[in-house]
């Protein structure tokens, strides 16, 4: 079983209005909530993968309970810390071919909480063999959280991803204990670094030869609709997609952390691994809904996917 952890979720609520007046009555007719958070884009896909998975966090009140009704209406079995609080929503505007969004920051969780969930995501490892961890951390939550949850699950010999960036992201990578996998974007990796990083070989291997970066396993740096660059141990490969066509790309990296949990868990080699990741988060892109995968698509485009050792 594969353990997502998602420890900001929301509601997340679309409100398509074609044409937005500014300070007047928009009424809207159309709207569509799902629950939403990074992670629990990444649970979804695993389970259109056909693989058992954990979906945990930290939630409360009604939007909390909204959450995990959606989550078991998916059949996502889900055990979530819930607190005295209630859980977010966000809100985007779909309007003239526009999208404004509006993000609540959530709850602010006290330090007991904080210990709580911890206590929690302690006795749910004995029963994972890998864990995900995405998104941003809540407020009232110190940036090294996700360092600690690092650092229990290489106790106890499970393999954590981590997709997340920022300071958190820092903190979990200047730690000596290292995550087992990441996937940065080129943004991410330009703000953890302090320099320009671009989308070519020279310049992201050189990159993903920083110290930050030593210890961890796989680094899946995700370029978008130009697939991937990675280092694995000292191995260094380019993952190209062929073109495709995009319907709406949110959650794709989400997506692609998904293929990738699931081929880690099942021990595939390298190209496997890189080839199923690229797949998921391709196959996200072709759906209107955030966090959502056609399966049937899956072999044909898992066989277009380029993978070269350079
Ligand atoms: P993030 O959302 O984390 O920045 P990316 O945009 O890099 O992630 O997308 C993750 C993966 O999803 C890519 O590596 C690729 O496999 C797929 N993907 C995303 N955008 C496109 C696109 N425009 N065309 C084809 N595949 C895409």
């Amino acid at each position: 079983m594969i353990l997502t952890v998602t420890m900001n979720p929301s509601v997340d609520i679309s409100y398509p209005i074609p044409e937005f007046k500014l300070d007047d009555v928009n009424r809207v007719a159309a709207v569509r909530k799902t629950a939403g958070g990074k992670g629990l884009n990444v649970a979804r896909v695993i389970k259109q993968l056909g693989e058992n998975v954990l979906a945990t966090g930290v939630l409360g009140g009604t939007i909390g309970d909204y959450i995990i009704q959606e989550l078991t209406k998916a059949e996502i079995e889900n055990n979530f810390l819930k607190i005295n609080q209630e859980s977010r929503n966000c809100i985007a505007i779909l309007h003239d071919g526009k999208q404004t969004e509006i993000l609540e920051s959530g709850p602010t969780l006290t330090a007991e909480d904080g210990s709580a969930f911890l206590a929690k995501y302690e006795t749910l490892l004995s029963n994972v063999s890998l864990v995900t961890i995405s998104g941003s951390l809540p407020k009232g939550l110190a940036s090294s959280f996700y360092r600690s949850m690092v650092e229990k699950g290489r106790d106890k010999g499970i393999p954590v991803i981590v997709d997340t960036s920022g300071e958190s992201l820092r903190q979990v990578l200047l730690h000596n204990v290292k995550p087992f996998a990441i996937k940065p974007n080129i943004t991410e990796l330009t703000q953890l670094l302090g320099r320009e990083v671009e989308q070519s070989i020279s310049s992201l291997s050189q990159a993903l030869e920083d110290d930050m970066f030593q210890g961890i396993e796989w680094i899946v740096v995700s370029m978008g609709g130009a697939g991937a660059f990675v280092k694995h141990g000292s191995d260094f490969y380019r993952v190209t997609i062929p073109p495709i066509d995009v319907v709406n790309p949110v959650g794709s990296g989400d997506a692609t952390v998904a293929g990738l949990a699931v081929a880690l868990k099942h021990k595939q080699p390298a190209p496997v691994v890189l080839k199923t990741a690229m797949t998921t988060g391709m196959l996200n892109t072709m759906e209107a809904a955030t966090g959502h995968i056609n399966t049937a698509y899956f072999s044909r485009f898992f066989e277009l996917v380029n993978v070269e050792k350079i």
